[in-house]
């Protein structure tokens, strides 16, 4: 990791620190700031000595051509996880310096109006911050991969849009997106800004507001009395179109995904702890199924003993070295040489 590398994180950990004290009236200017500290797309060139090592056998400074010869020539399923956006600078719940809090869960939102109150006032609040975020290098060599057709499908388990932003196509967003709102009584899907244009317009006092971001777009915030919700033209109450923690994805949009799968020749996890079982069982049905898994995580997954080959990178890095490796079409337009 370069010392450049290291700037652009202290600068955009700088950046996230200040957010909490800047009234709305800057909010232009700070996103401008973040665009800059996140969009500088310093990457390291690939280097043959990165610290890689694999699951099982140390394979030393040549771990990523393991990787290589892996994919080469094959169809690869990507499948990616929180991991992925923290160099977007957004958190992860369970990697290093994650926020000390647990997300609502299902049961909790559907428990009724208290709850609801303090989620959307939350959210008002993150969301915005949320959407500051842009792709990183990693999200942009997964998009040169499907270009070039190595990468042939992606899942992701993230709920930022930031995949189709960086122009991936073939894309299941697993557990939602934060952009869409559903109606949990007649599910009307709608737009999120729109909500929000909403519930700001209702409860300026909270829109003004700033907080401490969190994956989904929730921010912590305290004092929520008072909060105005919006609902459905039906008078449902709305909610994220996302999986909550405790809430199961949608059968469809999994047997969608489990089909990818069968037609793939290697599953590549990236940025994922793959605690929750909507990821672990993908892993594990390739693992049965005789399909290579190759995973890129800093720190130790749940599919580590399924895994035929484990990089403990950075996904940015990881990926950006893997498209490069395999001349991924536009994959040397964010790879800067030394
Ligand atoms: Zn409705």
């Amino acid at each position: 990791m370069g010392a450049s590398h290291q700037g652009v994180r202290q600068r955009r950990s700088a950046v996230m620190r200040n957010w909490r004290s800047w009234p709305s009236k800057h909010h232009r200017r700070a996103r401008k700031l973040w665009r800059e500290a996140t969009a500088e797309k310093t990457l390291p060139s690939p280097d043959p000595s990165t610290d890689v090592t694999l699951g099982r056998v140390n394979a030393g400074p040549r771990g990523i051509d393991h990787a290589v010869d892996l994919i080469a020539g094959r169809r690869v399923l990507a499948l990616t996880g929180a991991g992925l956006s923290t160099d977007s600078g957004i958190p992860d719940y369970r990697g290093p310096g994650s926020p000390p809090r647990t997300p609502m869960t299902y049961a909790e939102f559907v428990s009724g109006e208290a709850a609801q109150r303090r989620y959307w006032a939350r959210a008002l609040v993150g969301w915005r911050q949320l959407s500051y975020a842009d792709p990183n290098p990693g999200h942009h060599a997964l998009a040169a991969l499907e270009r070039g057709g190595v990468v042939t499908g992606l899942i992701t388990q993230n709920v930022d849009g930031l995949h189709s932003r960086a122009g991936q196509h073939q894309l299941i967003d697993l557990h939602g997106r934060v952009a869409n709102v559903v109606c949990l009584t007649c599910r009307h899907s709608s737009s999120r800004r729109e909500v929000h244009r909403r519930l700001s317009d209702l409860n300026p006092h909270v829109a003004d507001r700033t907080g401490t971001i969190a994956p989904d777009g929730d921010a912590v915030l305290d004092d929520v009395d008072g909060f105005q919700l919006v609902r459905c033209a039906c008078g449902g109450a709305l909610k994220p179109d996302v999986v909550f923690f405790g809430e199961n994805v949608p059968r469809d949009r999994v047997a969608h995904a489990m089909g990818w799968l069968d037609q793939a020749e290697v599953l590549l996890v990236a940025g994922s702890s793959l605690h929750v079982m909507s990821g672990f069982r993908f892993v594990r049905r390739a693992a049965e199924a005789g399909i290579p898994v190759i995973i890129i995580n800093r720190g130790p997954t749940r599919g580590d003993a399924l895994a035929t080959r484990k990089l403990e990178m950075g996904c940015a890095q990881a990926l950006t070295d893997l498209a490069y490796a395999v001349r991924a079409p536009d994959s040397a337009v964010h790879h800067q040489p030394a």
